[in-house]
């Protein structure tokens, strides 16, 4: 036996996310070809399994499907992010309540570190727990995909989805099974693998999941990019993907925490909010996106005997912005909203949404434009310093309990830069 402990992953995913949680209150939508639609109504954002079935495309435009409405009774939802944010949080609140660690991956999906739990619990009956307890909080459907690296628990989760036979839950720590997975797996449905890619490898030979696995590293790596090498090697059961460095989803970002111990204070969840606030700003600039939506959310434990709480709110920014200060300011606001003082916290985390491409968005009327350009230069100073200190000055500490909110003020001496942290909370 290896001394190092075999590292195991489930990844549990919401099907259809928007499109089952549209018709969680409207039942007579079930089993309905169903699309939702972007902000302002003009494409397509979500579909449901009878909707891609009749060929709806992701991104199409709204116009082009509504003849459907007639001759499919297809059932077109304008977007609703708050209903989705909230029930997103009841879902990683049960994945909470039942895993050891929970890492938000996107709105619909998280990953679960499972390792050391299969010496007393079989996967798969894990999986199905998961599964069925996600129904019964939430009412939504969701697949559970485990193995042993984050490609490998993404490759088990679309098994889970694509084959019914598996009842939505696949465990994949098995080799052998590994290997017949990937057999019937082309090479674009493989994570990370993207459509120009995809066409590339098949180009040189390389159609399916196994056809990547079995590749040779060193010329994958010289044809391709060392981030495919990685793929490679994680298709092997080598990790090499950790959850920071896997690119968040377009249309959200989310940050969220469960807190090591419950927190009681106000001014401790705001700086926990304000550290997630900072971090969901920084992937936002990762992904070159403005978000003009910002939801901000907080719960108690489900159990024990201590009062229950859980809520939250959406409020759109007051611009699309990128901006760390404006998204930590309305992050705080929001949170003081719903706040409920006497209870134990156990979470709390913010979502952007509502992605604009910087230079499309609508300027706010009474924004002037100086502002949304030095902006743009304060948070490219911001992300530069980042980058050259590597883990150095601008790291923000993760737990409520750290002083993060004082580093960021301490990181930051240019006074353009720091008369805006006056709203924020003090560090003890
Ligand atoms: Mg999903």
């Amino acid at each position: 036996m290896s001394s190092v402990r075999p590292q195991v992953w489930a990844l549990a995913d919401i099907n259809s996310f928007y499109c089952s949680a549209e018709s969680l209150f409207n039942p007579a939508y079930r089993g309905k070809a169903l699309v939702v639609t972007s902000n302002n109504d003009s494409v397509i954002v979500a579909r449901s399994a009878e909707a891609k079935a009749i060929g709806i495309k992701m991104g199409e435009p709204v116009f082009q499907v509504k003849h459907l409405q007639k001759s499919h009774g297809l059932v077109i939802c304008s977007s609703n992010y708050e209903l989705y944010a909230d029930m997103s949080a009841r879902f990683m609140q049960t994945l909470d309540d039942l895993a050891p660690a929970v890492m938000p991956y996107s709105i619909d999906e998280a990953f679960m570190d499972l390792s050391g739990m299969s010496a007393f619990m079989d996967l798969a009956e894990f999986g199905r727990i998961v599964k069925s307890r996600v129904a019964r909080d939430t009412g939504l459907p969701i697949c559970v995909g485990i193995s042993s690296t984050l490609t490998l628990a993404k490759l088990a989760n679309n098994g889970a989805k694509k084959y019914p036979a598996t009842k939505g839950v696949v465990d994949l720590t098995c080799p052998a099974r590994q290997r017949r997975l990937l057999r019937i797996t082309p090479v674009g449905d493989i994570w990370g693998i993207g459509k120009k890619l995809s066409a590339r490898l098949i180009d040189a030979g390389i159609h399916t999941g196994l056809d990547l696995a079995q590749a040779n590293t060193s010329w994958i790596r010289s044809e391709f990019s060392i981030v495919v090498e990685r793929t490679v090697r994680e298709l092997n059961g080598i990790a090499c993907q950790e959850i920071e460095a896997v690119p968040p989803t377009k249309q959200q970002i989310i940050s969220s925490k469960s807190f090591g111990q419950p927190v009681l204070e106000l001014e401790d969840m705001l700086k926990a909010v304000a550290s997630y606030a900072v971090r969901a700003s920084e992937k936002l600039r990762g992904e070159g996106q403005s978000a003009g939506q910002l939801t901000a959310f907080l719960s108690t434990s489900r159990y024990g005997a201590d009062e229950q709480y859980s809520n939250s709110l959406t409020a759109p920014l007051p611009h699309a912005t990128q901006d760390t200060r404006i998204i930590v300011h309305s992050a705080i606001e929001l949170i003081r909203k719903i706040w409920r003082p006497g209870l134990r916290y156990n979470k709390a985390g913010v979502m952007l949404g509502d992605f604009r491409t910087p230079g499309e968005e609508q300027e706010d009327l009474f924004a002037a434009v100086s502002d949304s350009v030095k902006s743009e230069v304060v948070m490219g100073l911001l992300d530069q310093i980042n980058a050259s200190q590597g883990s150095g000055l601008m790291k923000f500490g993760r737990s409520a309990g750290s002083n993060a909110l004082w580093e960021m003020k301490r990181g930051n001496l240019s006074p353009a830069f720091t008369t805006r942290w006056t709203d924020l909370p003090k560090a003890r």
